[in-house]
This record gives structure tokens, sequence and C-alpha cells, in this order.
């Protein structure tokens, strides 16, 4: 098999010369002779060729994210939409049938909905949290399966392990999108789906000034998408790739730290609930959580998105958050700084009051992306917003 043209697990050696890798912008490289050319150009060989068949700064990236998820290798995209898209393009014919969870980040089920079908691919929705209902439209042939877990923004979590289980016995290849919940939280790939991506633009970058995306998992299934992305040139740029080695080593300490103020956060808004201030407090990490079981079995912690119902629907929700003076009312989450969104005036805008309730989705939902500013702060913000 020629060198993969995109980042492979390697041992960590300590750098020889300057810590911080150097930034090359260049769009292509020379080479010693003809053979080399050749080679590089029909994609024999991997190294510096021409930049949209792949660059140091976004390979040494991949590399990292490759030994973190598990995977055989990683390939970074420009977005985590083009890496969603990409992994599905890369693998899908007319004809073929998508199974796509109805509990999807809005953008992929828009993409399936407005692109996949143009190009004859069938797409068929499922309820994450319904196994019965999943085992069931996976009698007919299907060749994705696509979710994720924890749900945006009601917070249940979906059994991975079963879902992809499931999707293997009918021969369908799992993508879940592992946004939420990078390594160590949750470790897809050893639950065993095929492929994970996740928008990078979130924890990967963690400081709110990349946008990027990312695809693990087994070589066989990477292959295809390496093409897809080589062909289309949708691969993430080599500044993108800089920032994101730059963030690299204190993810760990981030997410352990942005994990520890949810749960504080949440716990504490508990105490909000008991007086009546509040209407319910959502996190994967309490007891009282549906899903806590389940969170425990296969997530380490709650994650870093807490979700808080308050009083008054739409309106009471809307009076809350636009009084928040340290939480920022912005999209994204996985940053330092914590943001507020209301889903039902953003994301799931477009349903119905009807709709969301079933969806689980409150009008007065408020979701809170925990950033550093530590626990303390963000409860004091709250509880001054509610008055
Ligand atoms: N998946 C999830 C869960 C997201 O929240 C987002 C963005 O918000 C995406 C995918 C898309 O990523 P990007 O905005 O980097 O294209």
């Amino acid at each position: 098999m020629a060198e993969p043209l995109y980042g492979t697990p390697h041992a960590h050696v300590p750098p020889i010369g300057p810590l911080s890798p150097p930034l090359i912008r260049s769009t292509t490289a020379g080479q010693p002779d003809a053979e080399t050319l050749r080679a590089m150009g029909a994609g024999e060989r991997a190294g510096e060729f021409y930049q949209r068949l792949g660059h140091a700064n976004g390979r040494a990236w991949e590399c990292l994210v490759a030994a973190w998820e598990g995977a055989d290798g990683a390939i970074a995209f420009a977005s985590g939409m083009a890496a969603i898209s990409g992994a599905l393009l890369a693998h899908l014919r007319p004809g073929d049938r998508v199974l796509l969870a109805q509990e999807i980040y809005g953008g992929t089920s828009g993409f399936a909905l407005h692109d996949l079908v143009r190009f004859g691919v069938v797409v068929d929705r499922f309820e994450a949290l319904d196994l019965p209902g999943l085992r069931a439209l996976l009698q007919r042939p299907a060749k994705f399966v696509v979710f994720e877990s924890p749900i945006n923004p009601t917070l249940r979590v979906v059994d991975i392990q079963a879902v992809a289980a499931l999707a293997r016995a009918a021969g369908a290849i799992t993508l879940f999108d592992g946004t939420f919940a990078p390594p160590p939280v949750q470790k897809a790939l050893a639950l065993g789906v095929d492929l994970v991506v996740h928008s990078a633009t979130k924890f990967y970058g963690g400081h709110s000034d990349v946008l990027a995306g990312v695809v693990a998992g087994r070589h066989e299934l990477l292959g295809p998408i390496e093409g897809w992305r080589r062909r289309t040139g949708s691969l993430l740029a080599p500044d993108p790739a800089w920032l994101l080695l730059r963030s690299w080593p204190t993810l760990p300490l981030r997410l352990q730290a942005q994990q520890a103020a949810a749960l504080a956060l949440a716990e504490g808004l508990l105490d909000d609930v008991r007086a009546g201030r509040l209407l319910a407090v959502g996190y994967p990490g309490l007891p009282d959580h549906p899903d806590t079981a389940l969170a425990r079995a296969q997530m380490q912690g709650g994650g870093c998105v807490v979700a808080v119902e308050l009083p008054g629907g739409l309106p009471g929700a809307k009076r809350v958050f636009d009084r928040l003076q340290r939480i920022a009312r912005a999209p994204s989450l996985g940053g330092v700084e914590s943001l507020a969104t209301l889903p039902a005036f953003t994301t799931h805008a477009a349903l119905t009051p009807t709709e969301r309730r079933t969806a689980g989705i409150a009008d007065g939902l408020l979701r809170i992306a925990v950033g550093l500013e530590g626990a303390e702060v963000l409860l004091a913000d709250v509880r001054q917003a509610l008055g």
C-alpha cells in the first residue's frame, strides 16, 4: 500500500530545535528529481509537494488526532461540515440509503436533506434513543448510520455501542459526530463506531479562533475520503492547522477544567431548581439525569455543556438571556469562553413548539457551553440574570 497522504499515529519524540513548529505556507515544494516529482504527483508518496495534497502543519496535527482517537489515521478539513460532507460523499453513490438521527447537528441534516438527496441518496431519519426503531429501519440496506451523543441541546445520551453494533450487523458504516465530547471524555472509536468526525472549531481549537474539522477511523474507510479531499480541495489550510497545534497540549487540561466547572455549575443550579427559580437542569454528570448510568459507562464525566430550563417559556428565557453579563450570547462551544444560546430561538427555531416539545426541547431551554472562567463566576452570572 502507498504511504497514506494523511496523518497516522507516531510515537512522540521531544523536538530538537524550535518547540513551536514553523508555520509553512508554501503552496509548492521543490523536488530532487523527476521520479520523486512523478511519485508525489501520483499520490504514491507523502511529503511536501503541492499544498492541496497535504502539508506539514496539517499532517502534524492529523498525527496527533489519530493517536488521540485511537485511529489508523486522521484527515483534516477546512471545517467540521467539510469533514462530515466529505466523509459521506466519498463513500456514497446514487441510490444508497443514509439513516440520519433525528437529533443531529442542524448543519448535518441541512446538508443531507438539501444536498445528498439531490444526488439520489435516500435519507431516512431515526430516533437516536429508539434502538428497536433503528433495528427495524436497518431491515432494509443502509450505507451509513449517522448520529451524535450527547444530543444537542437536550444532552440525552445515546447508547453508542448499541447503535454501532446494530449498524455493523446490518453492514452499515457508522459516522459519529463526537464534537460535544472528544477523548478522553468519550472514545467513540473504542465504543465501536467506524468513523468519528469532529468540528475541531470547538474543543480541538479551544480558543474560538479556528474553523476546522477532522475525520478519523480505519485506513480502508479513510482512503476514499483523502481522495475526495484532494480532488475537491477541502483540506485545512496551514494557518489554522498551526493554531490547532498550538492548542493541542492544553486540550486535556481544558477539557478537565471545563468539565469540572460544568459539573459544579449544574450542581449549583440544582439549588435554584429547589428554590423554584429554575424549572430543571440537564447535565449527564448529575445523578438524576435520565441517562446517568449510560453516561457513566461510555463517558468520563458529563461533558462541558449544561442545559437549563428557565421559567416563563421563550419570553422568560429571552429576558434572562439578555441579562447575562459574563457569559457571551454566542453560538458554538468548546472554547475558553463560556457561551449561551437559546435553541428555541436559534438552532431549533424552525420546529413548531409541539415538535420542540416532542424532541424534549423546552421553549425556556438555555444552553451553556462552559469555558474556563470558573464555576463560581458562571453561577453568579446566571443568578444575577435570573434577578
Ligand atoms: N457538529 C456539531 C455537533 C457542531 O456543533 C458543529 C458546529 O457547530 C458542526 C458539526 C459543524 O462544524 P463547523 O462549524 O466547524 O463546520
